[in-house]
């Protein structure tokens, strides 16, 4: 596997059975039945208790069962899981840094007990509701409320574009908590004082919950995506994540998913070269391997070139990560470039493979098709890039 600064060499024993695990899980469990997956839409939920045995799903966070590997061995783990799919590794980073992280952070040691190992295990499978279909990258002007009766608090809205939540037991919904007006009508405003946005826990069995799979898409098509419609659905106070009030929560979720996918994307990007290399030194023309034209080698050495420095960027991260002096900016420019490159690299793998790069019998297109919503989601490109502009300047572009 390309490791052009031999960078994996540094790597500790743990870290090195993390990555061999997983590389081998992906190879036997996961790999041969990928493309049929892509090509129907589905994901293969039969291995979600698997992989929970083997510990994908937050290994990084420390105690309820979570062992707390490095922040290294977790990128590697999430590098892996992208080598072979977006939607494998979009699972379990929802699984592990949007509904695990947020509870381990921001939980009462209530919700800690119940949802940690089941979640962990894979015996439960959460969704993170974020996202609405009229707010997606300016999520602070969410119009899903909650409003307190009693012991209980009341919520109405729509999340969409949601991982897993057609499969989820337990959804992070997001919601501006509108309690404070009480007896005089709600407050519309969204301001943080007044009307915080607050986590609640909401079952997915709860009367009111709807949740319907999004299944028209040309990208990410091995992961569940769908909707959470909440309608009058009535949740215990006990359900709020105690820790955490404001934008800060969900953000500080993101900023965890993040990393993962500065990870994840080489790996994806990994693979289309590994691809790429294989079919030039077999595929024949013009009396010889395609691998003998420059132009050819030209592709390769710039794949090769930018996959490592994104290895460069996600070795750093975790350096930073673990010492706790990561910036989120930081975490932003990683998931900028890595996804950024992944989607040149896997056009241009598509392209070696000439006609036979369009069918799932090879994984350059695919990848190429799932970069598209790793390009949008968890902040699009377009948004890092002013995040970025920001923290140069320390002039916002945006609000
Ligand atoms: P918009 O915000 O409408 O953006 C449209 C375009 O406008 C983009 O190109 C954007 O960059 C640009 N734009 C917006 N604002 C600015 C600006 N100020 N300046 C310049 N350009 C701007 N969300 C969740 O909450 N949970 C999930 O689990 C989840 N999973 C997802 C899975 C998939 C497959 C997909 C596709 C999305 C998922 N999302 C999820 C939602 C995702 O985070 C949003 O799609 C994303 O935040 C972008 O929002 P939008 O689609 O509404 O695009």
């Amino acid at each position: 596997m390309l490791d052009y600064l031999s960078l994996e060499a540094d790597l500790d024993e743990e870290e090195r059975l993390i990555r061999d695990t997983a590389r081998e899980f992906v190879a036997d469990r996961l790999q041969p039945e990928i493309g049929d997956h892509f090509e129907n839409g589905t994901f293969p939920t039969d291995l979600i208790p698997e992989m929970g045995e083997m510990g994908f799903y937050a290994p990084n966070l420390e105690g309820y069962g979570s062992p707390g590997v490095s922040e290294t061995a977790y990128g590697l783990l999430m590098q892996e899981l992208e080598a072979c799919d977006s939607g494998v590794r979009s699972m379990a980073s929802v699984q592990g840094a949007l509904v695990m992280y947020p509870i381990h952070a921001y939980g009462s040691e209530a919700q800690k007990e119940e949802w940690l190992p089941a979640l962990g295990e894979g015996e439960a499978v959460g969704c993170f509701g974020l996202t609405e279909p009229e707010h997606g990258s300016d999520p602070a002007g969410m119009e899903t409320d909650a409003e307190r009766d009693g012991d209980e608090f009341v919520l109405n809205g729509s999340k969409t574009w949601i991982t897993n939540s057609p499969i989820a037991d337990v959804a992070v919904v997001w919601a501006r908590d509108r309690s404070s007006g009480e007896g005089e009508g709600k407050s519309e405003s969204t301001d943080e004082s007044e009307n915080p946005v607050r986590g609640f826990l909401v079952e997915t069995d709860r009367d009111g919950v709807t949740t319907d799979e999004i299944d028209e898409k040309l990208s990410m098509r091995a992961s569940v995506t769908g909707t959470v419609d909440l309608n009058d659905v009535r949740i215990p106070e006990e359900n709020v994540l105690p820790g955490v009030s404001g934008m800060k929560g969900p953000l500080s979720c993101l900023t965890q998913a993040r990393y993962g996918i500065a990870w994840g994307a080489v790996g994806a990007a990994r693979d289309c070269f590994e691809v790429a290399l294989e079919y030039a030194g077999d595929r024949e023309q013009f009396g010889g391997p395609i691998a003998r034209f420059q132009l050819q080698q030209e592709k390769l050495a710039e794949m090769a070139t930018q996959i490592t420095l994104g290895q460069l960027l996600a070795f750093r991260l975790a350096e930073l990560k673990e010492r706790g002096d990561l910036r989120p900016q930081q975490v932003s420019m990683a998931k900028r470039n890595n996804v950024r490159m992944a989607r040149d690299v896997a056009r241009t793998a598509r392209e070696m493979l000439g006609g036979n790069g369009i069918t799932t019998d090879y994984s350059p297109m695919r990848h190429m098709a799932n970069m598209e919503t790793v390009y949008t989601y968890e902040g699009t490109h377009d948004i890092h890039t002013l995040v970025l502009g920001q923290d140069l300047t320390g002039i916002p572009a945006f609000e």
